[in-house]
């Protein structure tokens, strides 16, 4: 008899968490395979500490052959759904085109970054996705403080070692904060000690807080340390333009500058929209137990879902890891139960709370609410990290102790270059390589 075939498509927090548990309710009786275009999970939260060169890139990924048994992997990117022919459509990383055909799915293809309609920002702008953005982050960072040497200044050196991070959520808000420690530390190796001034970090939003999504008091904390740290926060601003030699910002004043990180948010990947299924900007409309209404063998969820959230009426679940991950598992339980094996049951979550690391020992935190900071935010949010990672932790953790006991590693490899991780595109998982086939959008 033939085994029906469970396709998950994307392995983040929602694939991963799917696949695990169909693999563990189905245990063989179906088989489970999940499409993604790297052999490894991502763990997103982490990525500003690869950037800031505290994580080697590593530590931030985790095998899914080693984490997933019993689940096939299937390297590729999914680009089209037929959904009559209930087949799945991918090109793998070697550019040869296959396809898969399914019983059930589960798109859990999550976001890439979202671009806003300013002139010279797809050119000049780099977007905090993935880990070829984070590691060309690193290294373009160490280089510019490496360029403009110890000095005194020319006006050139004065643009280089100034860093622009546009949109203050708690994305561009750990940027900015684990950016200025690490380009201070850089620059007291290239001048001595106390010579040659901070270089100079600004964190504009058009919102009038940093962290606008979260609790006030986060904002507050996260706003407190950014200032003490000399990070200039600009609230109520936003960008003009951007240009090769800086930014001009709407409130008449040109940066020179030349670094632009983009953090403005994230839009739903757009193979989404493509499936021809109705969406919610972007996000593939499911019900409350991650089904697509009219399509009984199709389910959905994370960042790529517009999951109904019973805890506010009328909206659609928050794009965050934490309700990624929970979806994820429920779409495994619910995929199971359409199969056969058990109940399918809604979706339902409380938030737990938010935690952003602001880099030393510093973070803001509201774990179950309990508004937290310092270093004992610090250590909640270290601590949550390593539980909610699904492997790498002993890892991740002599990372973190190499980073408190030794000056951080200054050296750049220079492997990711600026063209290959352009604002505009479909796969900021993945790095454009000469003659690739890296979609843009
Ligand atoms: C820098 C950063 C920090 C963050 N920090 C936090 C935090 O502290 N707390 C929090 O709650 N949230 C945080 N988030 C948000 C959180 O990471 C996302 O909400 C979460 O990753 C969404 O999970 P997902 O599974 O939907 O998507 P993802 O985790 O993005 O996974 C999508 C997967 O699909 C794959 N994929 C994409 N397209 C295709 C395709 N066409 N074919 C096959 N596979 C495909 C991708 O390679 C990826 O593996 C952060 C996000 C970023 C970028």
């Amino acid at each position: 008899m033939n085994r029906s075939r469970v396709v998950v498509v994307g392995a983040g927090f929602a694939g991963f968490q799917a696949a695990r548990s169909l693999s563990r309710t189905l245990r063989g009786e179906a088989e489970v395979v999940l499409l993604n275009p790297t052999d490894y999970f991502l763990y997103l939260p982490l990525l500003p500490q690869v950037a800031a060169g505290i994580l080697e890139p590593r530590r931030v990924t985790v095998s899914l052959p080693d984490t997933l048994p019993g689940v096939r992997l299937v390297l590729g990117e999914a680009d089209r759904v037929d959904l009559e022919g209930r087949t799945v459509h991918y090109t793998d990383p070697e550019d040869v085109r296959g396809e898969l055909r399914y019983d059930r799915l589960v798109l859990a293809v999550g976001s890439v970054n979202k671009l806003l309609p300013v002139p010279g920002v797809a050119e000049h702008a780099h977007g905090f996705r993935g880990l070829p953005e984070a590691l060309y982050l690193r290294d373009h960072i160490t280089r510019q403080i490496e360029l403009a040497g110890p000095g005194p200044f020319t006006e050139e050196d004065v643009a280089r070692r100034t860093f622009v991070v546009v949109g203050a959520g708690y994305t561009g808000t750990e940027v900015a904060a684990q950016g200025q420690l690490f380009t201070n530390a850089l620059a007291r190796k290239q001048s001595g000690q106390g010579v040659g001034g901070r270089p100079r970090w600004i964190l504009l939003d058009i919102a009038d807080r940093v962290l606008p999504e979260l609790d006030r008091r986060l904002s507050r904390t996260a706003d407190r340390v950014l200032r003490e740290r000399g990070v200039q926060v600009c609230t109520n601003t936003s960008v003009r333009e951007a240009t090769h030699d800086g930014v001009q910002l709407d409130t008449g004043e040109f940066v020179p500058t030349r670094t632009l990180i983009w953090c403005v948010g994230v839009r739903p990947d757009p193979l989404v929209s493509g499936v021809g299924l109705p969406v919610e900007r972007g996000r593939l409309l499911v019900e409350r137990d991650l089904g697509v209404p009219g399509r009984p063998e199709v389910f959905a969820c994370g960042d790529a879902a517009a999951v109904p959230d019973v805890t506010r009426p009328g909206e659609y679940t928050p794009m965050t890891a934490q309700h990624a991950s929970r979806q994820g598992k429920l779409a495994g339980h619910n995929v199971a139960a359409s199969l056969g094996h058990g109940e399918k049951r809604p979706y339902e979550h409380h938030d737990l709370g938010f935690l952003v690391d602001l880099g030393g020992v510093k973070a803001a935190a509201n774990p179950l609410g309990i508004p937290l900071s310092g270093p004992l935010a610090g250590a909640v949010t270290r601590g949550y990290h390593l539980a909610a990672m699904p492997g790498n932790r002993v890892r991740v953790a002599a990372d973190w102790l190499l980073d408190a006991a030794l000056p951080r590693q200054s050296v750049q490899l220079g492997l990711v270059r600026s063209w290959s991780v352009p604002l505009d595109s479909a796969s900021p998982e993945l790095a454009r390589v000469p003659g690739g086939s890296s979609k843009e959008h």
